[in-house]
């Protein structure tokens, strides 16, 4: 090796250590939603803080993912450290019913809640529904395989009397595209569980005379009594431009949840993190300005992961 080159690559290796944290950062890989929904945002803005006040431990990324089944059974296969997840799934989950039927998730772990979710049924005026019943004969997605919406839509046709392969047209795009295809009139309405406001929500509401429906029939009251993971609720009047009326539904939390083969030194330092920078969080999108550090801990119908716990017992949240 001549002397030249000798130096250069020890000088190369100098510059390479000083621009190197001490240790290694370890990386967390955090699955969301569809780009216009609220999950990807918890994925992105969450790891966002874990990047900048974790002092270089943590190299976090958030992704957009296909929604709640998915990242439920992502963070299992330990393809995801985190996941974004309706409580309704969850409670699933754990208890070996619906998608989990016969095969429940013994390792599912809730770690907090977030924002609310409403059930959404949207529409164009121009399409004459104005309940769920006018569905019948018309073009409606129902959300992708893998996303928490998906669930809700078949649970409301079902309650309903509406057979979603012989009364309507069940498309399953992912809700991106929807918010696109009820735009460009390939579909008529969509159903999505989502926190409020959304890009999903708002494409179509400043591009088009669009409508949300409410979704709220002495069956759909009578459902969800016996359920503790939902609610009824309103999204007020003026929530979405040209919307002026007020619509009931039900709703969910979206929560984040992860596995038992996470340790508890990352998930306790997640939840730190987050918590002691909530109000920097809530500055980052407009469905988070709602949360509030006890409320955070409502909704959870997975066992709590210890690393969350000894967070909220430090704190004195529980
Ligand atoms: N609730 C939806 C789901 O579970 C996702 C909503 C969002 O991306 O904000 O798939």
């Amino acid at each position: 090796m001549n002397k030249l080159f000798a130096a250069s690559v020890t000088a190369a290796a100098l510059v390479g250590l000083a621009s190197l944290p001490a240790k290694a950062a370890q990386d967390i890989l955090i699955g969301g939603g569809s780009v216009t929904g609220v999950y990807y945002q918890v994925a992105l803005q969450t790891c966002k803080i874990m990047n900048k006040h974790s002092g270089g431990k943590y190299n976090c990324v958030g992704r957009p993912a296909l929604g709640s089944v998915f990242n439920i059974n992502a963070v299992k296969r330990g393809l995801l450290d985190f996941g974004v997840a309706q409580s309704d799934r969850n409670y699933q989950a754990t208890n070996g019913t619906a998608d989990w039927e016969g095969k429940p998730m013994a390792e599912l772990r809730s770690v907090m809640s977030m924002h609310p979710e409403t059930v959404l049924l949207m529409t164009r005026k121009d399409t004459g529904i104005k309940s769920v019943m006018d569905l019948k004969g018309k073009t409606v997605n129902i959300g992708n395989p893998g996303s928490g919406q998906r669930g809700n839509a078949e649970d409301i046709l079902r309650i309903y009397g509406i057979d979603q392969k012989k009364d309507i047209n069940a498309e399953g795009l992912q809700q991106s595209e929807a918010s696109r295809a009820l735009i460009d009139q390939k579909v008529d309405a969509f159903f999505y569980t989502v926190g409020n406001p959304s890009a999903a929500i708002e494409e179509p509401a400043n591009s088009i005379d669009a409508d949300l429906v409410s979704i709220n029939s002495d069956g759909i009251r009578k459902f969800i009594s016996n359920k503790p993971y939902y609610v009824m609720a309103t999204i007020p009047a003026g929530t979405y431009k040209g919307i002026d009326h007020d619509t009931e539904t039900f709703a969910v939390k979206a929560t984040v949840i992860t596995s038992t083969a996470v340790s508890e030194e990352m998930v306790y330092d997640y939840v730190k993190t987050v918590f002691e920078n909530l109000e920097e969080l809530k500055g980052l999108h407009a469905a988070f300005r709602i949360l509030k550090p006890k409320d955070m801990l409502g909704g959870l119908t997975a066992p709590l992961h210890p690393g969350a716990m000894k967070y909220y017992k430090e704190r004195g949240l529980m």
